[in-house]
């Protein structure tokens, strides 16, 4: 590890393995424990830092400069990278999706303050920087410069997620989490051991990549996973009543916050999955809190909601 990456590590806390105290959880005969990755850090929330560490510490090892990615105008990947950055420090660049808007949105706005450029990107040229999956692949890369994926679904992200896995002192039956890119499954799937069950809920809608982005990332493994692809809500960033309504009242319940792309969904789901009788009695379900809670203000300024990508 770099001395700057060293230095940046001792910011973060182990994140707190939590049990939810619910008298439905304990009348089903189902304990639900949170993996708070909410909490690792005020600002780099989540897995996002997970899945950035490793591929950072290869950026440094290389002695890059600049750190290039791509993201939504709401992006927890490219919020936390922007903050890594100016940390660190070492530049970055944000190829955002879209024309620029007329008002910066928070998590644009943030960006730009921790010194990332922010580049605009038309639909469709950015839907093609996806096919660059090496830190060498994008076009154009000037000396110095290191691409990372969409979302950091790269390989070195499975080390990180691994981390999760070392981090959990207790047994259980399940290992839960919501998904995006799939990477943060893949990295659970790729380190729990086999005896213990992957669920990932989707996020979006449209996802047939899924599997196949998964199993791509870790060609080696032979360890069962499952996909629930119920409760995308309408697809990517959208909510519903029910949603919110669900959230708040989980937030009421135990004071953890929740935001609607991603956790709102994956708690949503497991409270109904356990409502359907999915998990046996006396079961133990560890569901991953990914973080991300800084997009939440993309859905309290109103309107917003339909435009949040990843
Ligand atoms: C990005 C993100 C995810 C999805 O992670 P993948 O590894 O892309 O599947 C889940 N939760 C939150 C809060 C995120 O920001």
């Amino acid at each position: 590890m770099s001395l700057g990456l060293t230095a940046l590590i001792k910011q973060f806390t182990p994140s707190p393995l939590q049990v939810i105290h619910d008298n439905y959880l304990d009348a089903q005969g189902i304990e639900l424990w949170i993996k708070r990755d909410d909490l690792l850090h005020p600002i780099i929330s989540g897995n996002k830092w997970r899945k950035l560490k490793y591929s950072v510490n290869h950026a440094l090892s290389l002695n890059a400069d600049t750190l290039i990615s791509m993201g939504g105008a709401y992006s927890n990947h490219l919020h936390a990278l922007a903050y890594l950055g100016k940390l660190l420090p070492i530049n970055t660049i944000g190829l955002i999706r879209g024309e620029q808007p007329l008002n910066l949105t928070p998590s644009l706005y943030d960006m730009q303050n921790w010194g990332m450029q922010l580049r605009y990107i038309n639909r469709s040229d950015y839907r093609h920087l996806r096919h660059y999956r090496q830190w060498h692949e994008l076009p154009d890369l000037q000396a110095g410069q290191y691409w990372l994926v969409e979302g950091g679904a790269q390989a070195f992200a499975l080390l990180g997620i691994a981390e999760i896995i070392t981090e959990i002192d207790i047994s259980y039956d399940w290992l839960c989490v919501a998904c995006g890119t799939g990477t943060t499954l893949a990295g659970l799937r790729a380190s729990a051991s086999a005896d213990i069950s992957v669920l990932g809920i989707a996020a979006l809608k449209n996802n047939s990549f899924l599997e196949t982005d998964i199993n791509q990332l870790i060609p080696e493994n032979n360890k069962p996973y499952y996909i629930n692809n119920d409760y995308a809500f309408g697809g990517f960033a959208k909510t519903s009543p029910e949603l919110l309504n669900f959230m708040a009242e989980f937030e009421y319940k135990t004071a953890i916050t929740l935001e609607p792309v991603y956790t709102g969904k994956l708690f949503y789901a497991l409270y109904d999955l356990i409502k359907q009788g999915y998990f046996k009695r006396g079961q133990r379900i560890i569901a991953l809190h990914t973080g991300g809670l800084q997009g939440n203000r993309g859905f309290k300024e109103g309107g917003a909601s339909k435009k949040q990508v990843s």
